[in-house]
């Protein structure tokens, strides 16, 4: 769960990357940083917190040079810290390098424990340092070269952006698990992982990097490559269903629109005799109002999400009921009082969230909750950068379907089919990862890797 940004060839880059992390925030919001770059020197500022936190105007003001790089990060591999904020900035044979990576490494704890042996040093805990130790190991003179070689020896997911002295190089794994688009901004270039990024920068979108494509932009223009073996494609479906803004365009589909044939799908198999379509705000609204255009049954936010909660807060000693959600989700009782609801949500992962929202609208009057899904049951753990709990986590890994309604208090529980989700993605079978739903992973996890990170209960294949 990362996002990043690029900014090559603007008098502004470091401010431009600072906006962009704005419209990225929604994809990690433990850490972030900048590192600009003007010609010789790089300059770094990253931190622990939101990006309306970290950057001062005095910041950016030291943030000088024509070229940046940003990053915004969830840790979904090494721990959250300040030492694991990117992008990283390091010195190597070549001089200086910033990386900022999105996506995990399924061999990173191997690849490490190798280096270390051979005498590295690491200064974090992530998978991203590992690939910037191979690229200083390397012998090839160009960097362009260097990075390649380094990803040749690592398997996973990883979309990755590298600043040097006068270029901007950006990777995309050969299956291509998560997203980078390139923009045209007035005099400059742009990678950003959600093209929302373009439309807050005044950027157009001029396309997606391809799965396996290496970009190297320069002041001659972008030039492109692949210099990996081809691979099954494997674009994570989830970022579709959940993670990715829905203004963004995304695989070359508008997330907006398919949320809402997710949801219209969602009513051709599941259909319920109900009053109200509600969405559990924010990542179900699209799918509702699919939901609710293709059965005729009104839509309305029954459930309001408070934005403003901030990464700390103080739990009251005294117990009020269902404080932790309550406090995210507030149940809006004209709305939902004596009324049969649907409740359209992305995903049930462990059940303890959906049980309580259940259980908050029932509190707010209404009579009747049918839970409807937009995505099949979450069986199978990611190790691709989406932060799953382990498999034995997952309710829908160890219960059939009637314990998961009985667990989440639901009148009638339905989750889209698999069919059906890809054919509202209009993806044909095997073109996208969907190994959270059919516990199929593109890329296995080594067996010394699962049991090192203790990612989960020993099932690797
Ligand atoms: Fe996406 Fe799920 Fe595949 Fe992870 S396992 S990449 S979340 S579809």
């Amino acid at each position: 769960m990362c996002g990043i940004v690029g900014i090559f060839g603007h008098p502004e880059a470091g401010k431009l990357a600072y906006l962009g992390l704005y419209a990225l925030q929604h994809r990690g919001q433990e850490s972030a940083g900048i590192v600009a770059a003007d010609g010789r020197e790089l300059r770094r500022h990253a931190g622990m917190g939101h990006v309306s936190e970290l950057f001062s105007r005095e910041v950016l003001a030291g943030l000088t040079g024509d070229s940046a790089l940003g990053h915004v990060r969830y840790s979904t591999y090494g721990d959250s810290n300040p030492a694991n904020a990117q992008p990283f900035l390091m010195q190597y044979y070549g001089g200086p390098i910033a990386v900022a990576h999105n996506g995990n490494l399924v061999d990173a704890g191997i690849v490490r424990g190798e280096l270390e042996a051979e005498g590295a040093i690491f200064q974090t805990t992530t998978d991203t340092e590992a690939i910037l130790h191979l690229v200083a190991r390397s012998r090839e003179p160009d960097v362009v070269d260097a990075i390649v070689g380094a990803l040749r020896q690592v398997r996973g997911a990883f979309t990755l952006a590298f600043l040097v002295p006068g270029r901007l190089i950006a990777v995309r794994d050969p299956m291509g698990f998560r997203p980078l688009s390139l923009g045209r901004l007035e005099g400059g270039w742009v990678l950003a992982s959600e093209t929302c990024a373009f439309d807050l920068l005044g950027a157009e979108r001029v396309k997606d990097l391809d799965r396996g494509e290496v970009l190297v932009v320069d002041v001659a223009g972008v030039h492109s490559f692949r210099p990996f073996p081809p691979a099954r494609p494997a674009p994570c479906a989830f970022e579709h269903v959940y993670f990715s803004r829905p203004d963004s365009l995304l695989f070359g589909r508008s997330v907006q629109a398919v949320r809402k044939r997710l949801g219209e799908e969602l009513h051709r198999e599941h259909p319920a005799d109900a009053d109200l379509v509600v969405p559990v705000p924010d990542s179900g609204n699209f799918a509702a109002i699919g939901y609710a255009r293709a059965s005729g049954i009104p839509f309305d936010m029954g459930l309001t999400r408070n934005h403003y909660i901030g990464r700390t807060f103080i739990e009251p000693t005294v117990e009020i009921r269902n404080f932790g959600v309550r406090v995210k989700l507030n149940p809006v009782r004209e709305i939902l009082d004596r009324k049969r609801i649907v409740l359209i949500d992305d995903s049930i992962v462990r059940g303890t969230t959906s049980r309580k929202v259940v259980q908050l609208c029932r509190d707010a009057g209404a009579r009747e909750v049918h839970v409807r899904i937009s995505c099949p049951p979450t069986v199978g753990p990611c190790y691709y950068g989406i932060d799953t709990p382990r498999r034995d986590e997952l309710i829908a890994a160890r219960h059939t379907l009637e314990e998961i309604r009985a667990h989440v208090g639901a009148d009638s529980l339905g989750y889209l089919s698999l069919d059906g989700m890809l054919g509202a993605m209009d993806a044909a079978p095997d073109t996208f990862c969907t190994a959270c739903w059919t516990d199929q992973h593109p890329v296995t996890i080594p067996r010394a890797e699962a049991e090192q990170l203790r990612l989960f209960d020993g099932e690797a294949r």
